[in-house]
Order: structure tokens, then sequence, then C-alpha cells
């Protein structure tokens, strides 16, 4: 069921839905969901294991949070509870949101509905691979470098990343603060809009929360709505065959419908796997300072002192990806490191902006590879640094705080899907989802 048809349920179809939903899940055999806990008697959304509902166990699927529970809500969900959604289940992802394949996961790996021997994308592997089986109509995720587009793209269902400050991050475990962004993994593009429209909105709660209006996103399509899309030449060179041939098949579905293209380069697009890993590592460092065994969850036994009670629960605590991101992080913030690292990212954060500004003076929008392959088997990415060269075309998104959907476009020979991105201006949402939305009705990706 599609979440808008479930927004037209009387209360007791709405509670023998939430039956059914508790029901898929529990009999489901991929792991996308690492608890059940419930909340309320609205229509069930799954939500990563990285947003507070108050009472409920919240981990970021990491040993340190074993033990937690949170004190309150999150804004999404107090937002979702006033609309008649309310959270039924914590979704599976990567030991706090680090990584793209949900391998680093506390609880194991999630499995790829669509091929049990690969993974379903990362960070909201859950979220994406929970949506895809049907034992969630609809997930929150959170994307800070591609979490949200990528397992969608992986899992052939629709992920949106709006842009930074739309959706309030108050009660989203932090992972890199400037970079974090809730939003929504749905069954297609409607859905995606109608839980944006219901999410976003300023929040006094969080200061880098946009303080304008939200427009709700108009689902009546203009037919004669044309934009101009922007096909960034040097971005295509790298990806695999199965995503050239979905890429070469969107921009034919794209002509036809009456849009424009055009073409571009981004020449700075080399810089922005070092740049992100730079300063997404330098917030993490930050952010998960707190997790020191006083403060949350699980802490270390028999220590003597305050030193080892630190050390302990720390080493006990986080897996290996979070460690490297720590060390790598505090390195590059260190009195001797940080003008060269650090400063110098933020400076290219900068050339890495004005580069895509200067395509949106010409275009509306980008068309963009997600991933530069389909999803991977599951434990070919033991080398972190091939990991993270596989976010190339999702984290510059990301640098510049920019909004792009996610949406699958066809399945290869091995039926496996293929996703790609819109992404447009800041601010500027509505023709993302007007063009997602023809692209998804001439695709027909689902029949
Ligand atoms: N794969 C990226 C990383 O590991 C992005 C993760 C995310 O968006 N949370 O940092």
């Amino acid at each position: 069921m599609k979440l808008r048809e479930a927004l037209k349920l009387k209360k007791d179809e709405i509670i023998a839905l939430r039956e059914d939903i508790l029901n898929r899940a529990k009999s489901s055999n991929i792991n996308a969901y690492i608890g059940f806990e419930s909340m309320g008697e609205g229509i069930p959304i799954l939500l990563k294991d990285n947003i507070q509902v108050k009472n409920w166990s919240v981990t970021c699927a990491s040993n340190i949070l074993q033990g937690y529970i949170s004190p309150y809500n999150a804004t999404v969900v107090e937002k979702m509870l006033s609309n008649g959604l309310s959270p039924l289940g914590r979704a599976n992802m990567d030991e706090f949101a680090m990584g793209s394949t949900t391998e680093s996961s506390f609880y194991g790996a999630t499995l790829n509905p669509h091929d049990n021997s690969r993974v379903p994308g990362g960070s909201s592997g859950g979220s994406a691979a929970a949506v895809a089986e049907g034992s969630a109509i609809a997930a929150l995720g959170s994307d800070t470098g591609g979490s949200i587009r990528q397992p969608a793209a992986y899992c052939g269902v629709v992920g949106f990343k709006p842009t930074y400050g739309k959706v309030s991050r108050y009660g989203l475990a932090a992972y890199a603060s400037s970079l974090d962004q809730i939003g929504p993994i749905t069954q297609d593009v409607e859905d995606a809009a109608i839980l944006y429209d219901i999410i976003a909105g300023f929040d006094i709660k969080d200061s880098t929360s946009a303080n304008i209006e939200h427009t709700p996103i108009a689902l009546n399509l203009d037919e004669n709505k044309k934009y101009t899309i922007a096909l960034i030449d040097n971005y295509i060179e790298e990806a695999s065959s199965d995503v050239q041939a979905a890429y070469a098949k969107a921009v034919e579905v794209l002509k036809a419908n009456g849009h424009k293209v055009i073409h571009k380069n981004l020449s700075n697009t080399k810089y922005d796997i070092a740049t992100y890993y730079i300063i997404a590592t330098a917030e993490a460092a930050t952010n998960l300072a707190r997790y020191d065994g006083i403060r949350y969850g699980n802490r270390a036994k028999d220590v003597k002192n305050i030193h080892e009670l630190y050390f302990k629960t720390r080493s006990e605590g986080f897996g290996d990806e979070v460690k490297r991101r720590i060390l790598l992080g505090n390195f590059v913030l260190s009195s001797g490191y940080y003008d060269a690292y650090y400063l110098k990212a933020q400076k290219v954060r900068h050339l890495i902006r004005d580069e895509f500004n200067k395509v949106f003076e010409e275009a509306d929008m980008i068309l963009s590879p997600i991933a530069p392959t389909v999803a991977p088997k599951l434990g070919s990415n033991e080398d972190p640094l091939q990991m993270y060269k596989s976010d190339m075309y999702t984290i510059a998104i990301n640098l510049i705080g920019l909004p792009a959907i996610s949406l699958p476009i066809m399945k290869n020979s091995d039926g496996l899907p293929v996703g790609l991105q819109l992404i447009s201006k800041a601010f500027n949402e509505q023709p993302l989802f007007d063009t997602a939305l023809s692209l998804e009705k001439s695709l027909n990706f689902n029949n």
C-alpha cells in the first residue's frame, strides 16, 4: 500500500495495517529491522535507528549506545504524529551512519531484497530494503553524503535528500552536522513529496534550520512545464555500463518529454572525496566525543580510573569504521594539520559550490549517477578507500547543501535496480519532483 492510500484509511483499518506491517517485518529475513518498537496508532513509518523517539531504544546501530533510551521525540517524529503517522520499528544502518553498505552495523548487515548476496547500500540500508520488500510503507533515513539516495538506488525505491536546513535535525544523532539531513525513502515520487511535506519546515530547536515558510510540493504535474537539465559529461565516464545504460535511457525520456538537455563539465569533482572525508570526519570526531561511557548507553566494567573508563568504553563500544573516522577527524583538526587539511577542505568546499552554481545559471537541474555500479556483493567493500570512492556522485551535494532526488530508472540483466539522481539549486525542490514524476510515469519501473 502506498502512503497516499494509507492516508485515506479509517482508524480501524490503520490498526489492521500496523498489524500487517509488523507481521511482515517480523517474518522478513533481510535484517532490515533491528527493533519492533511501536508508538501511537497512526500510519506506520519505519525510522532509521538514529532518530529519537521517546522511550525507544535508539542505538545508531552501535554497541556504545546499547541500553540508551531516548528521553524525547525528534522534531520529525512530532510532525509525523500530528499528521496521522507514527513510528513503527527501527531500521538497520551503518554504525553512526558511517558507511555505504550497512555492513558496519553492530547488528550485522542488511541484505538487498533483490539479491540476498548483495548489500542494500548505506547507510540507510535498512530503511530502503524494508520499503523495497514491502515490510514498510515508507521510511525516514538520513543523508550525510548519500545515505538516503544510494540505498534507494540499490534497492529500487525513491529517496529524497532535502536542501540543508529544510528538515529539522533536532533529535537526529549527529554524524557531521553541516552535512546531515533527514529525508524520506518511499515507494514512489508522490509518496516522497507527501512525507517530505509532513516533516519539512522551520524549527526553532535547530539553529541551522532555514527560517522560511515551506511551500508544499504540488503534485499536479504540469505537462507543459519544461526544464533545462544539465548532463555532467565527465561524471558519467567512471560509471559502469549498467549505470551508463540507465543514464542514456533517462536522457532519451527527458528529451522525449520536451525537456532541454545541455552538456557541462565539473572539474572540481576530483576533490569531492578528499574534501568530504576531511570535513565529515572532523565533525564526526567532535560529535562522537560525547560517547564517553558517562552520559549515554554502554559503560565499560572493571575500570580503575577515569582514563581507563573512557579508553575501555570507547575501545569496546565503537566498531572499526567509526574508530577510523574518529582518528582521521582528530588528525585533520590537530594543531599541526588544521590549516593543511581542515581549513583547506573548507576552502575547496566553496570552489565546488561555485562551480555547481555556474551550472545552475544555465540549467534548472543536473542529472547524475548515484553510484558507479549496481549494489555490490556483501563483503566486497573491505578496503575503506574503495568504499569512500563509491560515494563520488553523492557527497558534493551535501557539501553544498543542495536537494536531490534518487529514483529507479531500470533493472540490469541480473534484475538489479539502477537509480539516478536529479539535483537542483538550494530551496528549489518543486522542479525536482516535477521532473522525477514525469520520468517515473514514462519509465514505469515497477511494471
Ligand atoms: N557513505 C558516506 C559516508 O560513509 C555517506 C554516509 C551518509 O550519508 N550518512 O560517510
